[in-house]
């Protein structure tokens, strides 16, 4: 199902559903533009959707998706921040309410940086996944004789909470999260067992939802 000819048959489908039947819902975003109270950062692994998973329709969620979910720190240098980029639209001009790191189970991102990917020399995955060096140097020290299996749900669960707290180094992000008008989550998608866990600040657990 990801052929260009049924791709299309899939959009046919789509604007029957949206714009053919007596459906108001285009018509209210296209009037009213976009006003998602939830900003989502995932993964680009074609099999963790957030609007699939979530079960949301059009106009519900403003998603930023990279290699990994990751959000980076705040930086001056460099020339291209696509995710920072996003992050500020969604909070500053669409003001979302809440800001949900979704990580999932099997992430291929996290995978490669286990096995060292961040040492590859000329790659952007390289370079991107360095974000979660931190979580993979706590598993490393944490849970050396753990299984693979375990490493890795250890890992990506990590690397959420490395993305947290990089959410609060950008300073409109951390403004309004300290006023009270922005609430950040991490969650993880764990698809091995078609469960949705979120982290508790309290128990500094991820627990099942
Ligand atoms: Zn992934």
């Amino acid at each position: 199902m990801s052929s260009p000819k049924q791709l299309i048959e899939g959009f046919s489908r789509f604007r029957e559903m949206h714009f053919a039947k007596d459906d108001t819902l285009y018509r209210e975003l296209v009037e009213q533009g976009q006003t998602p109270k939830t900003l989502v950062v995932g993964c680009c692994d074609a099999r963790v959707d957030p609007a699939i998973i979530l079960d949301c329709a059009p106009g519900d969620l403003f998603v930023i998706r990279n290699v990994a979910n990751l959000v980076p720190p705040a930086e001056d240098q460099g020339h291209y921040h696509g995710t920072s980029a996003a992050l500020e639209f969604g909070v500053c001009e669409l003001n979302v309410e809440h800001i949900i790191v979704l990580g999932h189970a099997q992430c291929g991102g996290i995978h490669a940086l286990m096995e060292g990917a961040m040492h590859k020399k000329d790659s952007f995955i390289a370079e991107w996944m360095g974000i979660a060096d931190a979580a993979q140097q706590y598993v490393q020290r944490e849970l050396p004789g753990a299984d693979l299996r375990q490493r890795r749900r250890a890992c990506e669960q990590r690397a959420i909470l490395g993305s947290l707290d990089n959410l609060l180094t950008f300073s409109w992000i951390r403004e309004r999260v300290e006023q009270g008008t922005l609430t950040l989550h991490g969650w993880y998608f764990d698809m091995e067992n078609g469960q949705l866990l979120s982290y508790n600040t309290t128990t500094r657990r991820f627990e099942l939802l």
